[in-house]
């Protein structure tokens, strides 16, 4: 196959694939829904819970997308130095996303900001975004495509906090956050947090945190005690499934973290809903393709 071929080929997969992921909650999602479900003792809750169920089953049978707002598709790459199509990969996600909005089909979600005006495809300026990291010795590439949804999108928010706020002060505002914005986003919801040094790193962070599947433990010690106390904390407000009251509201807490200024400390939030539509794939340099996220589907 030569390059041209293997950039339409990739591209038709990734399309594919979002458009599977519009449709389809990724397993770690589903998983916990059902645990979720089978927990809950709030009748409403568990009526909700069921509601949910059944919405997931019909977006599959139908072939339709599991929320109306299918989101502005983001992507997080993580691309090895040597991967053959490192310098094709932009353009394939973009075609891709035009290509998954036409077939899938999904919402025209992509207005352009001060001239106002929906482009209609679902691509624009910085749109889809693309979060890159490059990895050396690596000649893969994994590709976690993510729909933000409006409503999960808007809780997001982050500051830089005084010095002497210190940890308590990023539990206040991630707690703060979701008492006042948290019903906005359809819970049950996943919490990403981003902990560092200036409020861009700490908001990039807290958007990676929704990748990492929601049952999943951060490798710090100290980060993975404050996911649980925060956690634990969210729950106890007794949100309920899509704000409506019961035993809990959470898929998880995300933090993700890196090094800061000692004087300062930064903490930003990115908010997944309980349609959390985040897709995990690998192409090897042979432009071989496996699905980490949803189990069965192969291409
Ligand atoms: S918050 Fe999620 S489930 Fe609710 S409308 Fe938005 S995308 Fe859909």
């Amino acid at each position: 196959m030569n390059k041209e071929e293997q950039v339409l080929r990739m591209t038709k997969i990734v399309s594919d694939f979002v458009g599977h992921v519009a449709k389809v909650l990724p397993d770690d999602v589903q998983e916990k829904i059902t645990e979720l479900a089978n927990d809950e003792r709030n009748p409403l809750a568990k009526t909700i819970y069921a509601t949910m169920k059944e919405n997931m089953k019909l977006a599959k049978e139908l072939s339709r997308p599991s929320c109306q707002d299918t989101g502005v598709l983001q992507y997080w790459v993580r691309v090895g130095a040597n991967y053959p199509l490192l310098g094709e990969l932009e353009s394939i996600l973009r075609n891709a996303t035009y290509q998954a909005t036409q077939e899938t089909p999904l919402r025209h979600n992509c207005v352009e900001t001060f001239d106002e005006y929906n482009t209609g495809k679902n691509i624009g300026t910085l749109a889809p975004y693309i979060l890159w990291d490059i990895v050396p010795d690596r000649d893969d590439v994994e590709i976690f495509p993510y729909m933000a949804g409006g409503g999960c999108s808007l809780p997001g928010s982050g500051k830089t906090l005084m010095p002497g706020e210190g940890y308590e002060g990023v539990a206040k505002f991630v707690l703060d956050l979701m008492t006042s914005y948290g019903l906005n986003a359809c819970p049950p919801l996943l919490i990403g947090v981003g902990v560092a040094t200036s409020i861009d790193t700490a908001a990039l962070l807290s958007k990676k945190a929704l990748m990492r599947p929601v049952s999943s433990v951060a490798p710090n010690e100290r980060a993975a005690k404050m996911e649980q106390l925060l956690e634990d904390g969210i729950n106890s407000l007794h949100i309920g499934p899509q704000g409506m009251g019961g035993d809990k509201c959470l898929l998880g807490v995300n933090i993700e973290h890196g090094a800061r200024h000692p004087s300062v400390i930064s903490v930003a939030v990115n908010v997944g809903c309980w349609n959390h539509r985040r897709g995990h794939m690998v192409f090897d340099k042979d432009g071989q393709c496996t699905i980490l996220s949803h189990s069965g589907v192969t291409y």
